[in-house]
């Protein structure tokens, strides 16, 4: 057997606090649901993080909620607020609207998303005075700028290509364009292969994308959940993940401990890649991320 003499934990800790994270949120349904939210953000406060973003239902259909989960970190936290919101079923004159109102209560920040119609109604019908893609729409945030209102914005990418994409090449294209329309940030859709986040990078980059490249990290609490997702927004999901979940189903806790172990290796490949900002997709769950943070050196 060979010997292992140093102490290779030693590495895996990272020490200094040059990582910045971010934490997403949904908005709750009900009043249980609004008690886990908050006892994930209160856990997850103290890494004071960049922002917390609040995502925004298929064709609006949280509208009030996101509103009103905003509207009480407003309240209640000093995080900052960064609203999702989707443009796909709604007049320009409506999402304008919303906008505003976000302005008014102090919102600073926008995630501008086209999304997607509700499963429901999948026969896919543009609103004649919508905003058709995501450029467009951060185009009318920006043209807001005229009456004062300048918003940050962040937009979608995929490092593995969104599903409705001819290939990554014409993806990127149109990322670009929600770039150049003025987007200030890009956060990706959750991914486990760092390799396929690294390139994206390197391709967007040689594409003339220059604004931050956040990388979405879903800890996996629930593989098949997880795999769900995944199926619906083109992530792969890799053999040997397919591997280490299997047969765990009934085995929470075992399972929540890899959960920990494959998105903390994710992170720390990518930091060593030279990353140090990190967008978690919370689930409204704090444990998970809270220990990747840990070990990201954010405490
Ligand atoms: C970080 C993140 C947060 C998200 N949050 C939410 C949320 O809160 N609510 C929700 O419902 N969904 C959310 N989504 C999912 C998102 O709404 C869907 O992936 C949706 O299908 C695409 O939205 P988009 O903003 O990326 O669209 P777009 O950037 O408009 O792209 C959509 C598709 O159209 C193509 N395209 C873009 N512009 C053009 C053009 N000019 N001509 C031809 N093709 C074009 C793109 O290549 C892509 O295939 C999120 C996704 C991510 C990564």
């Amino acid at each position: 057997m060979t010997k292992i003499y140093s102490n290779n934990l030693e590495e895996i800790i990272i020490n200094d606090r040059n990582v910045d994270v971010s934490f997403e949120f949904f908005p709750p349904k009900n009043v249980e649901m609004e008690d886990k939210l908050w006892q994930a953000i209160t856990k997850l406060k103290s890494l004071n993080p960049n922002f917390v973003s609040v995502t925004y239902g298929a064709g609006g259909s949280t509208r009030e909620r996101t509103h009103s989960t905003i509207q009480k970190i407003l309240n209640e936290t000093s995080l900052k607020p960064a609203s999702h919101l989707t443009c796909i079923a709604a007049s320009k004159e409506e999402i304008n609207q919303i906008l505003h109102n976000y302005w008014q209560i102090g919102v600073r920040h926008i995630v501008a998303l086209r999304g997607d119609m509700p499963a429901s109604s999948p026969s896919y019908q543009l609103h004649p005075d919508g905003y058709h893609y995501a450029s467009d729409l951060v185009n009318g945030i920006k043209n807001l700028s005229k009456e004062g209102i300048k918003f940050e914005i962040s937009v979608a990418g995929y490092p593995e290509k969104h599903p409705e994409a001819k290939d990554l090449e014409e993806d990127i294209k149109n990322l670009k364009l929600k770039v150049d329309c003025g987007a200030d940030r890009i956060i990706t859709q959750f991914f486990f292969d760092a390799d396929a986040f690294l390139k994206f990078v390197d391709k967007c980059r040689s594409s003339g994308i220059n604004v931050p490249i956040i990388p979405g990290i879903l800890p996996v609490s629930n593989y098949k959940q997880v795999k769900h997702f995944a199926k619906m927004c083109g992530a792969q999901i890799p053999k040997w993940m397919e591997n280490i979940f299997n047969n765990l189903d009934d085995n929470p806790e075992t399972r929540q401990l890899i959960a920990g172990m494959v998105a903390t290796e994710l992170c720390r490949i990518l930091y060593k890649s030279g990353v140090s900002q990190f967008h978690f997709y919370t689930l409204n769950r704090a444990d998970l991320t809270k220990a990747i943070c840990h070990v990201l050196g954010v405490r």
